[in-house]
């Protein structure tokens, strides 16, 4: 049995996580395992029940679940509120308390959407890599940092063990996937990079089938952007990723398409990348392929079941094969489903 806490949150998250967990009730009665699913408040809805985004309730039952799906929180009714108040407050301490200290985010292009992509077909068609990014190190978080009247300053700093416990599981992830890895770093200007870059090298010796590359990260940018294909696992620190996962994210098309994981040593959660929409909430628009996308990513992860994960990533894109498309993924003239009608044609895609 897998226990799943699920954290609709606010805004459109109720909307796509009520289409993830359909999904997943599919597939539990599919294959004939159990998935007992506990819901908790988070963000505004938890603020506006209890006072607090984030409750010492939700916190522990996070900590005692096989996995967290996430919809997305906040919202124009809590934005007043002080910074401790916050929603981004509350999901930078659910990430530290449940260390979840690497954000995994796929690019991967599904052919029916090819043409949604601001790069040529023929360029990202057949793109399939995922993003290994370090999420609780970094200039993010070294010490010293500050700023006054005349200087700023920030200290990028990488302990070994943060370096090689984010190698190991890229490595990993290599292995169940292509067998290639690609760290990017800034080795030849960076001292911070070039412990990266050796203990990388290190790890890479419990790894000797998997295939390793080096990339300064300004050549990574424009490689992305080139050449996607021929990236299979980019491992990389949270400043890089930051900012490389956002441009892998955008050559595969729209927001409302794009999962994520954050995994730690014993925990994860997985979530849209998307926020809140409240322009488009509670009015059955919006797009939740994202966070059934992240549902997949947690089989992969969480379960070790990437045949299950297949199972989602092709009902959707059978799903868009048969021309469905949300308001956000539809061409202009082109009607819109709902997210219940989306939601309903993926559940039936992935058969009996
Ligand atoms: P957003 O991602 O919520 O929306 C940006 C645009 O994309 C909007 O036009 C929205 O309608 C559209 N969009 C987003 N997801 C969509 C989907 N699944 N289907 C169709 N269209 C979709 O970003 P924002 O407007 O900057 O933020 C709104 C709120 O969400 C803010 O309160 C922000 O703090 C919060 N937010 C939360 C998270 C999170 O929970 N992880 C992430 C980002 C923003």
């Amino acid at each position: 049995m897998y226990k799943i806490v699920s954290i609709p949150g606010d805004g459109i998250g109720p909307e796509v996580v009520a289409g993830a967990l359909a999904v997943m009730n599919r597939l539990a009665e599919k294959h004939g395992f159990t998935i007992a699913i506990e819901e908790h408040p988070f963000g505004g809805a938890s603020y506006d029940l209890h006072g607090e985004m984030l409750t010492e309730a939700t916190l522990e039952a996070c900590r005692n679940c096989d996995a967290v799906l996430l919809g997305a929180v906040g919202g124009p009714k809590w934005e007043s509120l002080p910074h401790e108040h916050k929603p981004e407050a509350a999901l930078l301490k659910i990430r530290r308390e449940l260390g979840l200290f690497a954000n995994l985010r796929p690019a991967k292009v599904y052919d029916a959407l090819i043409d949604a992509s601001s790069l040529k077909a023929d360029v990202v068609g057949g793109t399939d890599f995922v993003v290994f990014r370090e999420l609780t190190g970094g200039i993010y978080f070294g010490q010293p940092r500050g700023y006054d009247e005349n200087k700023g300053w920030n200290t990028m700093v990488y302990e070994r063990y943060e370096v090689e416990r984010i190698a190991r599981i890229a490595f990993e992830a290599a292995q169940k996937r292509g067998g290639r890895v690609t760290s990017i770093d800034k080795a030849n200007v960076l001292e911070v990079s070039q412990l990266w870059r050796n203990v990388v090298h290190e790890v890479h010796r419990d790894f000797p089938e998997i295939e390793l590359s080096d990339m300064y990260v300004d050549n990574a940018a424009m490689q992305i952007v080139r050449n996607p294909k021929q990236f299979d696992v980019i491992v990389t620190g949270n400043l890089f990723g930051d900012i490389l996962s956002d441009i892998a994210g955008m050559i595969t098309g729209s927001l409302g398409m794009l999962p994520s994981a954050s995994i730690g040593k014993s925990h994860a959660l997985y979530e849209p990348i998307h926020g809140s929409a409240p322009d488009i909430a509670g009015q059955n628009k919006a797009n939740p392929i994202a966070t059934i996308a992240s549902v997949a990513m947690m089989f992969e992860h969480s379960f070790c079941m990437p045949d299950v994960a297949n199972e989602i990533y092709q009902a959707i894109e059978t799903t868009l094969a048969e021309g469905l498309r949300t308001a956000d993924i539809a061409n202009a003239g082109q009607s819109a489903v709902s997210t219940t009608e989306m939601t309903a044609a993926i559940v039936k895609n992935l058969g009996q």
